[in-house]
């Protein structure tokens, strides 16, 4: 079921959508996740910015169209060690720059100064949920683990408990262990907030880096 916008008015007109559905709404995260019935809560705003550093002939600041995405998901995943269930949070937000083709959008990417410029190419049928499950699936982490598995593994042999692999951080000079950080992976951080993006703007703050 797509969110099918006008995206070239969805930004110019700055205009803001959000939503929610499930992640078996989403195919293609839907093939990397244990939980088809995990929420996935989207928000979405489009801008007119000025490009800082870029002018037309007049002299004039050149404006871009820019749509913003967030999405949150505790997404279920499977432990790489012990094999059983798990969730990971995911607080995902993009700040897109819209083009009318997709040679605009590679000559901007090729003038652009920095790697953290993302373009993307507009329709007047643009997807938003689809752009939403891509930005989740270029976050998706490749492997996860309980921090402390709720089952430690078994020896096959003598069915005794293998103690669990440390995971603390060794200091880069191989001093050894420190004191693991109190934080753990669920609940810790706050569901993003667009509004936050949004002030961010086109800041470098505001960005995030693709690899
Ligand atoms: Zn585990």
């Amino acid at each position: 079921m797509p969110i099918l916008v006008d995206l070239f008015r969805f930004c110019e007109e700055a205009r803001a959508q959000d939503g929610e559905c499930l992640v078996r709404d989403l195919p293609r995260l839907l093939a990397e996740t244990a939980d088809p019935s995990a929420p996935v809560r989207w928000q979405a705003a489009g801008r007119v910015e000025a490009v800082a550093g870029l002018y037309d002939d007049q002299g004039a600041p050149r404006r871009r169209r820019a749509l913003y995405l967030a999405a949150q998901v505790q997404l279920g995943r499977d432990c790489d060690r012990c094999g059983q269930p798990m969730e990971v949070p995911m607080d995902v937000r993009a700040r897109l720059e819209v083009f009318d083709t997709e040679a605009e959008a590679d000559e901007a990417a090729m003038a652009a100064a920095d790697d953290e410029f993302d373009p993307i190419v507009g329709s007047r049928k643009f997807d938003l949920l689809a752009q939403v499950e891509e930005e989740l699936l270029l976050e998706l982490p490749a492997g996860v683990m309980h921090e402390v598995c709720p089952q430690p593994a078994r020896d096959a042999l003598t069915g005794t408990a293998i103690a669990s692999i440390a995971t603390e951080p060794v200091a880069a000079d191989g001093s050894g262990l420190r004191e693991a950080p109190a934080a753990e992976g669920r609940t810790t951080r706050p569901f993003a907030q667009l509004d936050a993006l949004l002030k961010a703007g086109a800041t470098a703050a505001g960005r995030k880096s693709r690899k």
